[in-house]
């Protein structure tokens, strides 16, 4: 019987699962949708709450896992059919140059998240005003040193998607607070002249050194929060206009902006609810990964033999995607023993 471990998704939580388990003797195929590893990380430009260089950061994973003997990595591959039970599955994989079948004792499914185009939200511009951007656009912007210059107006939107029921998702997207401070702060540190606000409804940041990190913004990097949903951004000449109402003053406020950026929510992998179906497990109302008892076992699926790890169960942040992952090995090692 095989003692291999089949890893779904090459973002930092299945790079940290497969690395466990390697580190730990065992065998691990990781296999990746896409052409690289590295999944959203690998997409930021710097990381909250210590402005890490989120590329250098990556990279090293990345040549971690590449490197570390029994890690067998398959890019452009994604998994057609699941038959077996823990100890003894038989999986086929799907690629472009056909597919393969193996038998593999465990799988730890690390699918990750997708980030939600906001393009139903039609009262901010977005897809009309190539100044409208989400939070994932400003992390590239911001990569490639294309940030606004001068004496730039940046406004800040946070829980587009989430928190809203009528047009969105009733979660909150847990990290955008966070990530919305350290676009403050990267803004103001690429361009000191810059004015920037942030639009909120209440701070919710959860996590060593997140709350002083939100903070910072505010007193050391004067950006200004205003407590309030925004209801509009319009273009004229040129120029964004975003209205809101303070609700702390009560009163209706405008303000001029060049770039606005929205934190838009983290929804589901694509194809969650079809990989859930392959594997047979459970997903939530929204079609994250369910996991079986949340609070004492918050990395076993429904099936037994299968783990969760990282934000494909909910939306979280790389040192929790980080330590799921090192979770899911761990059981992961704990069966094939
Ligand atoms: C704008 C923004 C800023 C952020 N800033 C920070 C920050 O400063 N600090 C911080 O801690 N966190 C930050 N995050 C969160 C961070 O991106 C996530 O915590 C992290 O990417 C989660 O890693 P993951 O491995 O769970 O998922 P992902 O990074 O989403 O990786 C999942 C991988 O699985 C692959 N995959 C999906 N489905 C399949 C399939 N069926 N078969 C094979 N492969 C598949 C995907 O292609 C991807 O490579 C930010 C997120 C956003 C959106
Ligand atoms: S983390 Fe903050 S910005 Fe994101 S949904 Fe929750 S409250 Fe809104």
């Amino acid at each position: 019987m095989s003692k291999k471990t089949l890893v779904i998704g090459g973002g930092i939580a299945g790079i940290t699962a497969a690395q466990k388990i390697a580190q730990n003797g065992g065998e691990v195929i990781l296999i990746e949708k896409e052409a690289e590893l590295g999944g959203n990380f690998a997409k930021l430009a710097f990381t909250f709450p210590v402005l890490g260089d989120a590329k250098a950061l990556v990279a090293k994973e990345i040549d971690a896992v590449k490197s570390a003997a029994g890690v067998e990595i398959l890019t452009y591959t994604t998994l057609q059919s699941c038959q077996g039970s823990a100890g003894d599955f038989t999986v086929e994989l799907k690629s472009a140059s056909g597919t393969r079948s193996e038998n593999v004792a465990a799988i730890i499914v690390a699918a990750g998240f997708h980030y939600m185009e906001p393009t139903a939200y039609t009262e901010y511009s977005y897809g009309r005003s190539k100044n409208v951007v989400t939070s994932l656009e400003f992390e590239k912007m911001a990569a490639e040193n294309r940030l606004p210059q001068g004496k730039a107006r940046v406004v800040f939107v946070h829980c587009v998607g989430s928190r809203d029921k009528a047009k969105g998702y009733r979660y909150c997207s847990k990290i955008c607070c966070s990530y919305s401070a350290k676009h403050a702060i990267m803004m103001k540190k690429a361009n000191p002249q810059s004015l920037n606000y942030v639009f909120y409804i209440d701070i919710r940041a959860l996590g060593k050194g997140y709350e002083e990190f939100i903070r910072s913004a505010m007193e050391e990097y004067n950006v200004r929060y205003i407590r309030g949903r925004v209801a509009k951004v319009i273009e004229n000449e040129g120029k964004l206009i975003v209205r809101a109402e303070d609700s702390l003053i009560g009163n209706p406020v405008e303000v001029e902006a060049d770039l606005v950026v929205l934190a838009s929510a983290m929804e589901p992998p694509e194809g969650s609810r079809e990989l859930a179906q392959v594997l047979g497990i459970a997903t939530d109302e929204y079609g994250f990964f369910q996991e079986t008892e949340a609070n004492v076992r918050p990395v076993n699926s429904s099936k037994p033999g299968i783990f969760l790890a990282g934000s494909c169960t909910q939306p979280m942040e790389i040192a929790a995607s980080v330590a799921m992952g090192g979770l899911a090995a761990s059981e992961a090692l704990t069966l094939i023993k």
